[in-house]
């Protein structure tokens, strides 16, 4: 997989800005896809060739495989939309510093006993075997799922600061102070309400 410290999700906030978001983690790009809810709004993954698009052009496999080489069947994306539910729904726990509810948790191991990805080495570079069938994709999501809940970074699944932002992130800075799904985005605008906060108070106190 791409490097977890630079790989970024491009995404749309509501008022149409273009902004990207480092994740830190290939489970946490899928639930970027859209969801139920609220992130219905986001909903990118309408029909299977979407999800061949996503995974495609995804960390999973470095961002350069092409989607014919990606066969989704209907059951699989079904399949796919329920993972995303259940990686949501476990990130969130994670964020709230709390085990995977047991149902996920099951569900996550049968999605991670199947085959994953398959890597192979062409020309001494990492490559994939293709055809990808999706059950493999959603194996090597649930595995990264699984690998983050059970390993140290576990302690670094954040929800951004912003009051009215959703995004769940996994810190993988070295400091491990990040607060901000992306700076561009909520970071400048608790900058500007801080602004709006100080200059309210200096006329106060003119
Ligand atoms: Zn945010």
């Amino acid at each position: 997989m791409t490097d977890a410290s630079t790989w970024a999700v491009p995404l749309r906030s509501r008022e149409g800005v273009a902004f990207t978001v480092v994740t830190g983690a290939a489970c946490v790009d899928f639930v970027y896809t859209g969801g139920l809810g609220d992130r219905a709004r986001w909903e990118s993954l309408h029909e299977p060739a979407d999800l061949a698009a996503w995974a495609g052009a995804s960390r999973l496999v470095h961002g350069a495989t092409p989607p014919s080489e990606i066969a989704v069947t209907d059951v699989e994306f079904a399949a796919a939309i329920e993972l995303r539910e259940v990686l949501w729904r476990s990130i969130n726990r994670l964020a709230d510093g709390e085990r995977i509810a047991r149902a996920d948790a099951a569900a996550l191991n049968v999605y991670a006993s199947r085959p994953d990805l398959a890597p192979r080495l062409d020309g001494g570079a990492l490559t994939f075997a293709t055809p990808i069938a999706a059950s493999q994709i959603l194996s090597t999501l649930a595995r990264d799922a699984i690998a983050l809940a059970g390993g140290p970074l576990r302690e670094r699944v954040r929800r951004c600061a912003a009051p009215d932002c959703p995004l769940p992130f996994v810190d993988t800075s070295r400091p491990g102070t990040r607060r901000w799904c992306a700076m561009a985005r909520c970071g400048n605008r608790d900058k500007a309400r801080t602004r709006r906060r100080t200059e309210k108070g200096d006329g106060r106190s003119a």
